[in-house]
């Protein structure tokens, strides 16, 4: 038998939420200690708000009639984690620590320094503050029982560690070079656990050739070119999803916050039932292709000598306009007092549902997040233990709780994190 290294709390993942499990237990007293995979903690916080750090969202204070930013099979499962460490207690803790959080667009919180890197400092130098033993480089490569309620958990180097409280802190499996690689569903299943299938969100969309001959040209000639656009999904006659945002157009299809925010839907559609989603979009959002067809005629009326290709400069993007006609076999050299309102009316329909035929959706190494996880039916709300063995604890993106973007799952991790760290 190997010689056990004995410890009040061991956890596995030095992400947001176990760093945050990690700081919370050794508070209280706890022996902690903290064994992180990688060479580095926090490498998936340092992706956060492109390098700034999106580290809450002061509206994630969910009602418990409606949870509105989080998605999962019961999304209502946040709702008691928040009332026991919410975005007021976050703030707190992080200001205490020195970090002052200043809001932006529509809630967003960041660091006032504007560094995720020093979000991660702060951290780590709190954990060695509290004599936490930190581990790099220590990738859990098994986890055994021994007795009922205690565990022996093996690292890489062959070392063991001893405990009654286990926390799983291993996150989702986005962007794998952070060291999220989905180990903690394998750990979750050992002991009994049911994971819900996951699947990546907050990822572009591909377009082929095969999946839509007939815009799919327009994806090169308008490559990195973004605009504001009304974007329907769509499956069959059904609409999925509906949002308006900024669209790009990529060399793989279309991406950007109007369709990241959307992706979710077509996503599930895709990974879970097979489907694929047909995106619709209206460059002119809340007007119909009627009231688009009034404002060309008025445009056109005002200047009938210019060209079909130039006459709608002052309205979108210069190349568009000119790619959506000849994509759509139009010529836009003709003058505009030479199109009769057939082509017209033509030409209003594109502008406000342009349509792409999706032929897949990019996977977890671009996906911000991890939809699915940890069923959470089996798992105590009020303390985030294990309901199927005592002593097992799961915070973070590990669990069946994924949220909207805008600090909303980094939020999640904070105060699943406190949660599971706290004493019972
Ligand atoms: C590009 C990108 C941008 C994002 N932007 C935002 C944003 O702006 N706002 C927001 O709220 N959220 C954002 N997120 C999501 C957010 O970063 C995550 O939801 C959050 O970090 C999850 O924290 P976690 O602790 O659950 O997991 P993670 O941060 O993934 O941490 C898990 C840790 O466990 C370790 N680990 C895994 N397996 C083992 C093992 N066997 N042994 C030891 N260690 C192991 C990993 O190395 C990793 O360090 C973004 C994510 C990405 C990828």
């Amino acid at each position: 038998m190997e010689k056990l290294l004995q410890y009040e709390t061991v956890i596995i993942g030095g992400g947001a939420s176990g760093i945050m499990a990690a700081i919370t237990a050794a508070r209280t007293g706890r022996k902690v200690v903290l064994l992180e995979k990688k060479e580095k903690l926090g490498k998936k916080i340092l992706l956060t708000g492109n390098g700034r750090c999106n580290i809450s969202n002061k509206f994630a204070k969910e009602d418990k009639r409606q949870v509105k930013h989080y998605f999962g099979n019961n999304p209502k499962f946040v709702m008691s984690v928040f009332n026991k460490f919410g975005y007021e207690e976050t703030k707190e803790f992080f200001e205490n620590l020195g970090v002052k959080f200043v809001e932006e667009d529509n809630g967003r919180m960041f660091p006032a320094g504007n560094q995720a890197q020093s979000v991660v400092d702060v951290l780590e130098y709190e954990l060695r503050e509290l004599n936490i033993k930190l581990i790099n480089g220590a990738g859990v490569k098994e986890i055994k029982k021994i007795g009922n309620n205690k565990f022996a958990v093996k690292i890489s180097d062959g070392r063991v560690f001893g405990t009654s409280k286990l926390i799983i802190a291993t996150g989702g499996k986005t962007h794998e070079q952070t060291g999220s690689t989905g180990d903690g569903y394998e750990f979750a299943r050992q002991f009994g656990h049911k994971i819900i299938e996951t699947f990546p969100v907050y990822s572009g969309l591909n377009i082929t050739k095969e999946s839509d001959s007939k815009n799919f040209p327009l994806l090169h000639i308008l490559q990195g070119t973004k605009l504001e656009a009304a974007i329907t999904a769509r499956i069959g006659s059904e609409v999925i999803a509906e949002n308006t945002g900024t669209v790009m157009f990529a060399h793989y299809g279309l991406s950007a916050p109007g369709i990241l925010e959307i992706s979710r839907e077509i996503a599930r559609e895709f990974f879970l039932n097979e489907k694929k989603a047909e995106i619709s979009l209206n460059f002119f959002p809340g007007k119909n292709a009627r009231e688009v067809e009034e404002m060309i005629q008025r445009i056109w009326t005002n200047s009938p000598n210019r060209t079909l290709g130039f006459s709608l400069i002052g309205v979108l993007p210069k190349k568009v306009f000119p790619a959506i006609l000849e994509t759509a076999g139009m010529d836009p050299s003709k003058k505009v007092a030479e199109i009769n309102k057939e082509l017209r009316s033509k030409i209003a329909e594109l502008l406000t549902g342009l349509t792409f035929q999706v032929d897949s959706v990019r996977g977890f190494e671009e996906a911000h997040f991890t939809a699915g996880g940890v069923d959470t039916k089996e798992v105590n709300p009020a303390t985030l233990e294990s309901k199927l063995q005592p002593g097992l604890f799961f915070c973070g993106e590990v669990l069946d709780i994924d949220g909207e973007c805008g600090g909303y799952n980094l939020q999640w991790a904070w105060s699943s994190g406190f949660v599971a760290g706290s004493i019972n």
